[in-house]
């Protein structure tokens, strides 16, 4: 289709803009959605407005007074109908000064207070009507905005592009199916998703407009499953001599949450067609315990087993850890890493002999060859999906496959994500854990978090420092990181060690050793120790700039302790700059619960956030919400099924548009890669 620099009205300026919200042609642009519609069906006089209503008013901008500044800053207007007076509060909003001029004319939206006997409202929506502008009135989209887009822009242009390209954009869903599950048609959908005449019509086209992304991706991911033979995996043995070894030795006895996810495992493994098995435990659940385990009843089956790991300095510490685990049982192990991919390594996986392969996801999509890959383990690696797991069957392997996970995702989601997969749950914590004591320190207090490290490590114990995120990258952390140990280094007694993203992966490894050995007493570092770095002694995390973090984050992070027996405490340490970094602290301090802090993680920020999915592609919804829309996920996994049962290459003429889908849902998954 047209790029929308085509539009009357659109410049380079704006089309790049645009390009941000990824709108690059005008099927994008009709198919940007508006975040949120604002109520202005109805306009009330000031004079029937009640407290506690949310309510519309027009009126005249009386006065306007800029008080305070910084923390106490406020900016206050009044405006006027003529029936009467409302005051407007805004907080941080010097900004506003320009646009809420007195004299102008304005539309507030927003909840009613009453404040020592006088109408106000705090931080109400508002258009500034421009003089021969008549103001919008009904459900009024708000679209998301980047660069210099304004608000009134994009509702302009849209309400110029949706009526007349809408109609046009045609209907893949063949009529039975519209009709069997009562789902209007596409254009009247898309349309009524920017203007429509009711909240009524805007459910129902949202229903229609996430049955279709549902159904792309199930269609998609049942597409890629089509073509995978049924039966191919390995047959591997959960109850060989290496792991009857393996648990003999073992230190500790298996949790009974271990132990009933272990049987799920084995029972898959035993079979002869290859498992899918997300295995989901709370931070310090043992998980790697059960990685270890499946690894072995690969090896003791004669295949050769793959663990990949999220980041390399991960994949080190599950390798040194795996090491100590298999090399006395006489097992071999290979560190597949960025400076390792020597041709020996190459070699030695594409010989028949049994070892375990430890690395990042590279390990997979590189061009290694695993001669007899018996078992993929993946760790904290939402990203490995459907389209890793076609990669494999492109070249012709059908490993069992065990993702392992902090975060719960829902099964009818991880469905979808994933492909077909079965959920396996560690409950329960190995015996002795106390709780990790969380405190929410103001930054002005960050002394006394110190003091307490200082009386760790005096006790003999380690701590963590993560230093916070300035621009949201592993540089910038860093950097700050660096300062920051430089500067603790200085205090006498303190062995200071620092982790950070952009050191080699030989200095990481060789600061994590030492960290392990007790040789540092501190250690600063960015969000690489994020997940799974395990040293049972450190008891005390110090977070700095934590409202800076995701909660799901905040909680791994705080999972580096409490891993002993010792009692162990985390600082959070922040000012928060938003409501919701104070609510994610205020989380963090409530509970220690992995599951309650994901659903409120899922409720703040959605999944496809959450699980770091990409916003378009096989695994992107940017209407559906797979955790509040799980009705309609079924009934669309159903269709595509029932599709795909009668017209397995989607061939016939009536499903020409879906077969348009889903190659573009595949090309947007597996770029590069040839389609059957
Ligand atoms: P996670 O689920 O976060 O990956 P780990 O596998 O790193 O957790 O385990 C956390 C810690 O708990 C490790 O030090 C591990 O040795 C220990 N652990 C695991 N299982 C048990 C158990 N059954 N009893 C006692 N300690 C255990
Ligand atoms: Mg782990």
């Amino acid at each position: 289709m047209d790029s929308v620099g085509r539009l009357p009205g659109v410049g380079p300026k704006r089309a790049h803009d645009l390009t941000k919200l990824g709108v690059d042609t005008i099927e994008d642009l009709v198919t940007l959605w508006p975040r949120r519609h604002l109520d202005r069906s109805v306009l009330t006089p000031i004079w029937q407005l009640r407290a506690g209503e949310t309510v519309t008013v027009r009126g005249r901008v009386e006065s306007a007074q800029d008080r305070g500044f910084g923390r106490q800053g406020q900016f206050k207007i009044r405006i006027a109908d003529q029936t009467g007076y409302l005051d407007a509060t805004f907080f941080h909003a010097s900004w506003l000064k320009s646009q809420l001029v007195v004299g102008r004319e304005v539309i507030l939206s927003g909840k009613v207070d009453s404040f020592r006997g006088r109408l106000t409202m705090t931080h109400p929506e508002f258009e500034v009507l421009e003089s021969g502008h008549e103001p919008r009135l009904g459900l009024i989209p708000v679209y998301p905005l980047a660069g210099d887009l304004k608000q009134r822009f994009v509702q302009d242009l849209q309400s110029r592009v949706v009526p007349r390209w809408a109609p046009q954009m045609g209907d893949p869903l063949p009529l039975s199916i519209r009709q069997h599950h009562d789902l209007p048609d596409r254009s009247w959908a898309i349309a009524h998703q920017h203007w429509p005449l009711s909240w009524d019509e805007r459910e129902s086209s949202r229903r229609r407009l996430v049955f279709d992304e549902f159904l792309r991706m199930s269609l998609a991911v049942f597409w890629l499953h089509r073509t995978e033979p049924s039966f191919r995996g390995p047959v591997l043995d959960g109850e060989n001599l290496l792991i009857r070894r393996f648990l003999r030795d073992l230190p500790f006895s298996l949790t009974a949450g271990q132990k009933t996810a272990w049987k799920e495992i084995r029972g898959d493994l035993q079979q002869p067609r290859p498992m899918a098995r997300l295995l989901q435990g709370d931070v310090g659940s043992g998980k790697t315990i059960l990685a270890a385990l499946s690894l072995l009843a690969a090896v003791g089956s004669g295949y050769q087993a793959a663990l990949m790991a999220p980041t390399e300095l991960l994949a080190e510490q599950h390798y040194l850890l795996l090491e100590s685990y298999l090399r006395p049982l006489g097992i071999e192990l290979v560190l597949v890493s960025g400076r390792s991919k020597s041709s020996q390594v190459a070699d030695r996986l594409q010989n028949l002999e049994p070892l375990v392969a430890v690395g990042t996801q590279a390990l997979v999509s590189d061009r290694l060859v695993f001669a007899r890959l018996g078992l993929v383990v993946v760790d904290e690696q939402h990203r490995f999906g459907v389209r890793q797991r076609a990669l494999l069957g492109e070249k012709g392997l059908y490993p069992h496959m065990l993702v392992m996970t902090a975060t719960p995702i829902p099964r009818t989601l991880a469905l979808t994500v994933y492909g077909d997969l079965q959920v396996s749950q560690i409950r329960g914590l190995p015996p002795g854990r106390q709780p990790i004591a969380t405190w929410h320190l103001p930054m002005k207090d960050r002394r006394d978090a110190y003091m307490k490290v200082r009386e760790a490590v005096k006790a003999g114990h380690q701590a963590y420092v993560i230093c916070p995120m300035v621009e949201e990258s592993e540089e910038s952390q860093g950097k700050a990181a660096t300062m920051l140990a430089e500067g603790m280094a200085k205090i006498p007694g303190w062995r200071v060690g620092l982790v950070h993203g952009r050191m080699s992966p030989q200095e990481k490894s060789s600061v994590m050793e030492q960290f392990r050995n007790r040789h540092i007493d501190v250690l600063v570092g960015t969000t690489i120790l994020e997940v799974g770095v395990d040293v049972p002694n450190a008891t005390i995390i110090v977070i700095e700039g934590a409202d800076r973090f995701g909660l799901a984050q905040l909680h791994q992070l705080r999972g580096r302790v409490g891993r002993g027996s010792s009692s162990s405490v985390c600082y959070l340490l922040a000012d928060p700059a938003t409501a919701e970094g104070e609510a994610r602290l205020k989380a963090m301090v409530e509970t220690q619960d992995g599951l309650a802090l994901s659903e409120r993680d899922l409720e703040i920020r959605g999944p496809g956030e959450v699980l770091g999915m990409r916003q378009h592609g096989v695994a992107g919804f940017q209407l559906a919400d797979p955790l509040h829309d799980l009705v309609l996920l079924g009934q669309a996994r159903d269709t595509a099924r029932h599709i795909l049962e009668h017209d397995p290459h989607l061939a016939l003429e009536e499903n020409q548009g879906l077969r348009g889908w889903v190659m573009e849902a595949l090309a947007e998954a597996l770029p590069g890669h040839v389609l059957h």
